[in-house]
């Protein structure tokens, strides 16, 4: 991918399908010539302008709403045109035709927003979240991400950033006039601004955790006989979304993954049912992506009747997952048995009495997977991130940490600087400041087309 370049872009920006009005979007130094030819007048900057958009022997292809905005005041930061149409595919594919034979070419996925993180429209931590927020499935998910597109996340990235540079500042003071070095890095000065950048680094990286989870979610492999009342505790935990079953891309055979949430919290659920026999080759491909599958699951349901022990066959699927995935077993329809809902922990082993179909003790259950996740369910000071966002918190505490080692053992000024630019370094990724051309491919090609 070219960051440099020149062209103008343009997609359709609404989703596809029918709707009222649809959008194509364009972006530019060629924009303001598009809108003169498509429209026979550059609009006022900013002004609804209603009228016609032709095509290139002067026919109507459809009326509608036009505005330009010009650089910079636009999302790109370059001239942008947008084109409100009526929301039907072939009306938007014949505009967006009409506006590619004028010059602009069509936009890769995400290029819109790459353009105005490369204009500093946003950062990039900004830029992924506006993704998030088109992408969240739970009002939680997409208040947090809203939150981040606001900035809250950045903005505490960059408070840390801007301490970290302060005490590299001043150590390398210290470091430049060695006679008072020791006193300076004894002087306590040094070591409670590192503490304190630690707490905050900590504060930060348990939000950025919770945002992880509202976008990640949870995986859970479900086990139990046809019967034991999978489909019900489903039912029962989603609430009123009811859950949505897709299949497995490629399995001919029956092994969904239902999405549901808990609290806001995804939880990707994948039932078993399929797992049991299979008799020919293609079937066997399925399985073993399930398999594949049910590698990454963070936790096992077993879920069998509460007058019933585990079924030899449910016995031997749980005997082939990964021996890291911790297994809770689900005992239902207490309400048969009178017994009462309950969760007994044994061995880093939970067992639940439950009744799904009754709704009692499902609190025990959704608190129990909430608990094992470390999902808090607070929205205070949650912000949308993700797993990168994680991995580059993790490494500048890593470089605080040393470096606090290296001040409190060794009075090293130098390899405590070093550090403490490393952590900054790792922090400024968060928001783009260091990045790779590698990683803005990998992030921005992820978005949808036209965002
Ligand atoms: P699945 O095959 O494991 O998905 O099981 P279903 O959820 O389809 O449930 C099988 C049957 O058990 C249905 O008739 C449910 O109404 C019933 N069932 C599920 N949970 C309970 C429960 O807690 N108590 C009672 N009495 N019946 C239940
Ligand atoms: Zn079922």
């Amino acid at each position: 991918m070219d960051f440099s370049t020149n062209d103008t872009i343009a997609a359709i920006a609404t989703a596809p399908g029918r709707g009222g009005v649809g959008i194509v979007r364009v972006s530019g130094n060629k924009a303001a010539k598009i809108a003169e030819q498509v429209l026979g007048i550059c609009p006022k900057p900013r002004y609804a302008h209603y009228g016609s958009f032709l095509g290139a022997e002067g026919q109507v292809l459809d009326q509608g709403i036009a505005l330009f905005f010009p650089n910079p005041h636009s999302f790109t930061g370059e001239d942008v045109l947008e084109l409100q149409g009526h929301g039907g595919p072939v009306i938007l594919q014949w505009l967006l035709e009409r506006v590619v034979q004028l010059g602009a070419r069509l936009a890769e996925p995400g290029e819109f927003s790459k353009q105005a993180f490369l204009n500093d429209k946003l950062d990039l931590a900004q830029a992924e979240a506006i993704a998030d927020l088109i992408d969240a499935s739970s009002q939680q998910a997409a208040r947090s991400a809203l939150k981040s597109l606001q900035g809250d996340f950045s903005n505490q990235v960059n408070e840390l950033v801007e301490q970290l540079i302060q005490l590299r500042i001043y150590v390398e003071a210290a470091i430049d006039f060695p006679e008072e070095e020791i006193d300076f890095l004894s002087d306590g000065k040094v070591a409670g601004q590192l503490q304190h950048i630690l707490e905050q680094l900590h504060r930060v990286l348990a939000a950025a955790q919770q945002g992880v989870l509202l976008r990640e979610g949870m995986s859970v492999v479900i086990l139990g006989r046809p019967n034991a009342g999978k489909s019900s505790l489903l039912n029962a935990l989603s609430g009123r979304e009811s859950a949505i079953v897709t299949d497995i891309a490629g399995t001919t055979r029956d092994i969904v993954k239902e999405e549901i949430q808990i609290d806001g919290m995804p939880l990707h659920v994948l039932d078993t049912a399929g797992l049991r026999e299979a008799t020919d080759a293609v079937e066997q491909i399925g399985i073993q992506r399930a398999w594949a599958a049910i590698e990454e699951a963070d936790r096992i349901l077993v879920m069998v009747q509460a007058n019933e022990a585990i079924h030899p066959e449910d016995q031997a699927i749980l005997e082939k997952m990964p021996s890291h995935i911790p297994v809770t077993l689900i005992h239902n329809k207490i309400d048969l048995m009178e017994k009462s809902p309950g969760l007994v922990e044994n061995e880093g082993e939970t067992e639940i009495w439950l009744s799904a179909k009754h709704h009692l003790g499902l609190d025990l259950l959704k608190q129990h997977l909430k608990t094992e996740m470390g999902y808090a369910q607070t929205e205070e000071g949650v912000f949308m991130a993700r797993k990168r966002h994680l991995e580059a918190l993790e490494t500048a505490l890593h470089f605080v940490e040393t470096g606090q080692q290296q001040l409190e053992h060794f009075a090293a000024g130098e390899l405590l600087a070093e550090d403490l630019r490393q952590a900054q370094q790792a922090l400024s990724e968060i928001t783009g400041q260091f990045t790779s051309d590698d990683l803005l491919g990998r992030i921005f090609t992820s978005f949808c087309i036209g965002k």
